[in-house]
């Protein structure tokens, strides 16, 4: 049988275990990397740790299901811990089932694909910029920026999409895929910080803990999470937050004036709190709140609530600023008006239309011999892990299949 030419555009993290698969099915494989050095933005991941799956990711925690479903199914998160396993990273499986390497190093990662590349004699041609796709009879031809041209048989598209565009994933697959006729659904950021319209910003910056944060259009709960949230000068941020940008950004886009409720208090009840405000209706408002709730909160919250003096006794209050004051404990809103750019996002919504792609082998169908892996399609996942199990993922099933004509199977 003829040996497949594969060249990989994109030495990330689903290039990388494409062009393995590849290789390890017999194809003649190269990696064109834009960088002078394969995998910047993996050294970035998981706050530099690399939190590189979660062993719970199934369809549901991405944005389109029906075309995650299979290949979750075939490389699953417990393939990709066995695929990294053999290549030397033990797993440590931490809360809400995210995986890091037990050296707790992103850089291992890294490294074990680097000696991978070179025990399996895959060449890696850096400051290799492709600028167009050519087709030409039984194949391809790659044109680069400074003019050099790589002649292939079949070509995988792992440019990533356009989040931290300083690793070198700035968007230009995009094109590429557009050049050769493939449509790019409108891309946003997504697992990135929210921008909101608030005056107690300044007061609010510099909070970080667990909270119970909900995502409201009109009094519709669209989404609701408990974890870390960080107030910053623009907004806010912290997990909870980029779980829920996603939708957020979605919502906000097509003019939906989404808005974040808090729940500061969580641990008591409104009739716990009334009994509290009862028993200290002799303090100062602002004393009132001491110990309830995080300090920044408390001036920011008496000034929302329309009370005038902080230091009002509490029992001297209108009834109507006492439930407005308590109401906010349980349900204080803040309007979206957007988000921090594609510098500060973890991942990108949106790219090359998914009905073009065959789910099962990451072949475009429009093109055959162009296959399409990782970011740079409409697949975004949630935050913790479930992205770079996407690129591992569609890494495996377009190197198989590029490589031998057949789906990736999961006995092998
Ligand atoms: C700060 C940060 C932290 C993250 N943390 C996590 C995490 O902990 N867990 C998780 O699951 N996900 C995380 N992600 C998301 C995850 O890193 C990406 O989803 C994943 O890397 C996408 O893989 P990819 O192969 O599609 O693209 P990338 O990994 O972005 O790789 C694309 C490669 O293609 C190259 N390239 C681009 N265009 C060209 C071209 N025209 N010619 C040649 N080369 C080109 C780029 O230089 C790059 O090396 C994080 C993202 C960021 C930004």
């Amino acid at each position: 049988m003829k040996k497949e030419m594969i060249t990989i555009i994109g030495g990330g993290a689903s290039g990388l275990v494409a062009a393995i698969f590849a290789k390890r099915n017999g194809a003649d494989v190269t990696i064109l990397e834009r960088n002078n050095r394969i995998a910047r933005k993996i050294l970035a991941t998981g706050n530099g740790r690399c939190n590189y799956t979660n062993v719970t990711a199934n369809g549901l925690d991405y944005n389109n299901p029906d075309f995650v479903g299979y290949g979750l199914s075939h490389f699953s998160p417990q393939k990709a811990i066995a695929f990294f396993e053999e290549l030397g990273i033990e797993p440590k499986i931490e809360g809400q089932g995210k995986a890091y390497p037990l050296s707790e190093q992103a850089s291992s990662i890294v490294d074990v694909f680097l000696y991978e590349l070179e025990r399996l004699e895959i060449p890696v041609v850096s400051d290799a910029f492709v600028t167009r796709i050519l087709r030409k009879q039984n194949g391809f031809v790659l044109i680069l920026e400074d003019g050099r041209q790589f002649d292939t048989d079949k070509v995988i598209l792992s440019t990533g999409g356009n989040s931290m565009p300083k690793s070198g994933s700035d968007g230009s697959g995009y094109d590429l895929a557009k050049n050769l006729g493939h449509h790019v659904t409108e891309v946003f950021p997504s697992i990135v910080k929210l921008k909101l319209d608030s005056p107690y910003l300044r007061h609010l910056e510099g909070i970080k803990m667990p909270t119970h944060l909900e995502l409201l259009v009109g009094e519709e709960v669209i989404q609701t999470e408990y974890n870390d949230i960080i107030f910053g000068n623009y907004g806010i941020s912290g997990p909870a937050t980029l779980d829920i940008s996603r939708k957020a950004l979605e919502l906000y886009r097509a003019g939906e004036n989404p808005y974040l409720k808090l729940t500061l208090v969580t641990a008591l009840d409104r009739r716990q709190v009334e009994e509290r405000f009862l028993k200290l209706q002799d303090k100062p408002t602002d004393q009132s709140l001491v110990g309830l709730i995080h300090k920044r909160y408390i001036s920011a919250i008496i000034k929302e609530a329309g009370i005038e003096k902080q230091n009002t006794l509490f029992k001297d209050l209108s009834k109507s600023e006492q439930v407005k004051l308590t109401d906010l404990l349980f349900n204080w809103r803040f309007k979206i008006t957007g988000s921090k750019s594609f510098h500060d996002a973890q991942a990108t919504a949106g790219g090359v239309d998914l009905k073009e792609i065959d789910s099962q082998t990451m072949e475009s169908k429009r093109i055959p011999g162009l296959y399409i892996t990782g970011e740079v399609m409409d697949i975004d996942g949630r935050c913790g892990g479930y992205n770079l199990q996407w690129a591992w993922t569609s890494g495996a099933l377009a190197g198989t299949h590029a490589a031998t004509g057949k789906a990736y199977d999961q006995n092998q």
